[in-house]
């Protein structure tokens, strides 16, 4: 038996994205704790209940709700289950601008976007499409300010008798948070690292006091990097079953993004390109959320292609445009 399954319990609930199931953890102790909730569906909250259940809970005793990140996947149900439990939502200081749904900075998070989706490219029906999903998956329903609490990179999460170290981990999303319990070399990772799928390097607004986008793919290598020096034994994923060799998947990663970068580059051949036009060859089905995370995915490389000098970008008409640059490059 895992040393670490007598004290985290995982438990699996439906979504309807794409990416399949959710996994939440339970942490038992004098105070339950639940990591992640899942989305805010009918579904995933009888499942949630179920499981709770299962292990002789009810959603009435959950004291703490701590959020990996502010997907809806992983959030969605943190409103509904504040109202019935009482518990603390605690998440980082980023994921807060969307969990806390506060109108305001919602207004600006789309106009950032909408203002992205035109410097990529995409035709104003799309653009709108899109702007009009964001809007349907966040903010629908916000956990109120006087039950969020919010955790920094190195904060030990302040209960219960194990101690977990939230460990700022910006990539996949930029509020991202691991949680790393030493004794045991346990990492609760979100959707840092994730059997047989590559994380989502999520094109998201600038921090507060920058005006840069952030590059969520040169972002994530650090992240990956850095979590290189701890004594992970175990990586329990936001989805999918449990990985045991950080460093070999770590590497895997790295060659696969080194790949992919060349397979895009490769797609600059003559004129200069827009992000969409970009995407559209590289992913020529996405739509809706898709096309998003494809669009996503071209900027995060297309980033690590400029950061290494092998391609340039120029704007005309708010119009971003990439091309190969004449310098001879030996790799990204
Ligand atoms: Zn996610």
């Amino acid at each position: 038996m895992n040393p670490t399954s007598s004290f985290l319990v995982p438990l699996r609930l439906p979504t309807p994205f794409a990416v399949g199931p959710v996994n939440v953890y339970l942490l038992e102790g004098p105070e339950l704790t639940l990591v992640d909730v899942g989305p805010d569906t009918a579904e995933a909250l009888a499942a949630l209940e179920a499981g709770l259940a299962a292990h002789g809970h009810a959603l009435t005793e959950l004291r703490h709700i701590v959020i990996t990140h502010a997907h809806p996947d992983h959030y969605g149900l943190a409103a509904r289950l504040a109202a019935l439990s009482g518990a603390r939502i605690y998440c980082h200081p980023l994921s807060r601008r969307v969990i806390a749904a506060a109108p305001a900075e919602l207004a600006q998070r789309y106009a950032w976007y909408g203002e992205w989706l035109r410097q990529a490219g995409l035709p104003e029906p799309i653009q709108a499409q899109l702007l009009k999903l964001f809007r349907s998956l966040e903010g629908q329903r916000g956990v109120p300010a006087d039950r969020l609490v919010e955790l920094n990179d190195g904060d030990r999460l302040p209960w219960g008798d194990r101690e977990w170290q939230a460990l700022h981990t910006p990539g996949h999303a930029q509020g991202h948070l691991c949680f790393y319990h030493r004794p045991s070399g346990a990492l609760l990772a979100g959707d840092h690292l994730l059997r047989g799928i590559t994380p989502n390097p999520g094109v998201e607004p600038p921090w507060p006091g920058s005006s840069e986008r952030p590059r969520s793919l040169i972002q994530y290598f650090q992240s990956l990097e850095r979590l290189t020096a701890l004594n992970i034994t175990t990586v329990w994923p936001g989805h999918g079953e449990p990985l045991y060799d950080y460093q070999a998947h770590c590497e895997e990663l790295s060659a696969f993004h080194h790949r992919r970068a060349d397979e895009i580059a490769a797609l600059l051949d003559g004129e200069s390109q827009t992000v969409y036009q970009l995407t559209r060859r590289f992913f020529p089905q996405l739509q809706r959320l898709d096309l998003f995370l494809g669009l996503s995915e071209v900027i995060a490389h297309l980033d690590l292609l400029e950061a290494a000098g092998r391609v340039s970008v120029s704007a005309a008409d708010g119009v971003l445009r990439y091309q190969l640059t004449d310098e001879p490059h030996s790799a990204t």
